[in-house]
């Protein structure tokens, strides 16, 4: 008797915004410009170019290497990835390949009950590609994305199930955001996900050494959102597991993601390393970095949101996923322990649940978002007078309301509810018009 265990891994690249590009001065914001625009001798490999690189890439690699637990060596160096494809000017893609910045990381991701930590084998820079257009019958190419600083983040095969794929992924936005390198946006390509997925089967009762891995790994390209990520992983485990129970292995390939049949197709048989034919990249003098430099951007890193959120739970007692929801965006975050200790600590739950709940619009000015918050908590003294007015004149408009709700229909409360509240201009608690509606239907 076995049971099928996938295997995934994650190779993702995330584009970073700085100003210029990984190895000139082109402007690297690409989006929506003149193809072919924002273009030098350099990111064109013309013969004789000579890169030089971005010092801000680099040291925002360094700030995401350290953000997700790596050790940054102090030697890193640059290497030529070659292969043949029109969308690299020069036949090879300067990258990193046995000195990367970052290895060795970890990340955790939590729900508040369990914590799953998965590891990170290593973080390179490298530049990004032109881009292909086909275009009645004929293919054209855009370099203004060419040499735009990407890195790439490779974690060790350690998801067994799609869903923890998803949510890593969402972690790692929200702390490459939070670092405030990337946009780290999906849908426009800024973040693009490479799972390599496989399936090994395992006798019942039997838990993975870690180290034995199936013959073969598929690799799936094309993912551009959370949701597909999700699919195209599930897809890819139910086509493999259904070849292996045929007695069949799958082929070694490269896939794509079709999101119009939720299904992966081929697309090429996968290069092994070796075909690359690296070596170090002869233009560019290896980096080192001294340790106060390291040391310095480890002290600049701001409090990552997981972590962050528990210690708002630690801290204030607030409820897990409220204060997992206030982390997911740095500037919230800020706003939301700012307002604490302003308002109090006593408030802090309270005050998690108006901004979970949007009772204001975190995005206004601080001012307003303050003033906002504290007409919320002066509702709780809403003239109780004015209350059973509103309550009297509601019940008296919607009769038959009123009707459905001695019925026993509650949806009938909740309307009713909502026309006080509109009749008070927002100046009454929500628990208090109902304790005041039921009071008076009762
Ligand atoms: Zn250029
Ligand atoms: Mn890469």
């Amino acid at each position: 008797m076995k049971y099928p265990y996938p295997i995934i891994g994650l190779e993702i690249h995330v584009e970073l915004k700085t100003k210029s590009k990984m190895f000139c001065q082109c402007s690297a914001d690409y989006f929506g410009k003149a193809p072919n625009s924002q273009v030098c001798p350099v990111c064109l490999g013309l013969p004789g170019a000579l890169p030089v690189p971005n010092k801000t890439a680099v040291e925002w690699t360094i700030r995401i290497a350290q953000a997700l637990g790596c050790t940054v060596p102090e030697r890193s160096k640059f290497d030529r990835k070659h292969y043949f494809y029109p969308d690299l000017p020069k036949g090879y893609q300067i990258s990193q390949y046995d000195e990367p910045i970052g290895i060795n990381g970890r990340v955790a991701i939590s729900d508040g009950i369990e914590r799953k930590e998965f590891r990170i084998r290593r973080v390179h820079i490298e530049e990004d590609t032109g881009k292909l257009i086909h275009k009645g019958g004929e293919t054209l190419i855009d370099f203004n994305r060419s040499s735009v600083p990407l890195v790439e983040i490779v974690t060790e095969a350690d998801f067994h199930n799609s869903g923890d794929v998803k949510r890593f992924l969402e972690e790692l936005q929200v702390i490459i955001r939070t670092l405030d390198v990337a946009n780290a946006d999906m849908e426009k390509g800024d973040m693009r996900l490479e799972p390599n997925i496989s399936v090994l089967y395992l006798e019942k009762g039997q838990k993975w050494d870690g180290k034995t891995f199936p013959k073969y790994k598929v690799e799936v390209k094309n993912i551009n959102s959370f949701r597909f990520a999700k699919m195209a992983i599930d897809y890819e485990l139910e086509r493999q597991t259904k070849l292996l129970e045929n007695g069949e292995t799958p082929v070694q390939e490269t896939r794509g993601f079709n999101e119009k049949t939720n299904a992966t197709v081929s697309q090429r048989t996968k290069e092994d390393a070796h075909d690359y034919r690296y070596f170090p990249e002869p233009d560019i003098p290896v980096m080192v970095f001294g340790k106060s430099y390291l040391e310095r951007i480890r002290q600049s890193l701001p409090e990552l949101p997981t972590p962050r959120a528990e210690r708002l739970v630690a801290e204030l007692g607030l409820r897990f996923q409220d204060a997992f929801l206030i982390t997911r965006v740095k500037s919230t975050a800020d706003l939301y322990e700012m307002l604490v200790a302003k308002m109090g600590k006593d408030k802090s739950q309270k005050i998690a649940n108006h901004i979970v709940n949007r009772k204001v619009d975190v995005t206004a000015p601080v001012e307003e978002v303050v003033s906002a918050m504290e007409a919320l908590f002066a509702e709780k003294n809403a003239d109780p007078a004015l209350l059973e007015k509103a309550v009297a004149d509601v019940c008296a408009a919607n009769g038959k309301v009123v009707t459905d709700y001695k019925n026993g229909k509650q949806q009938a409360l909740m309307f009713l509810v909502g026309q006080v509240m509109r009749q008070m201009r927002g100046q009454a608690d929500a628990a208090d018009v109902t304790a005041a509606l039921r009071k008076y239907l009762d």
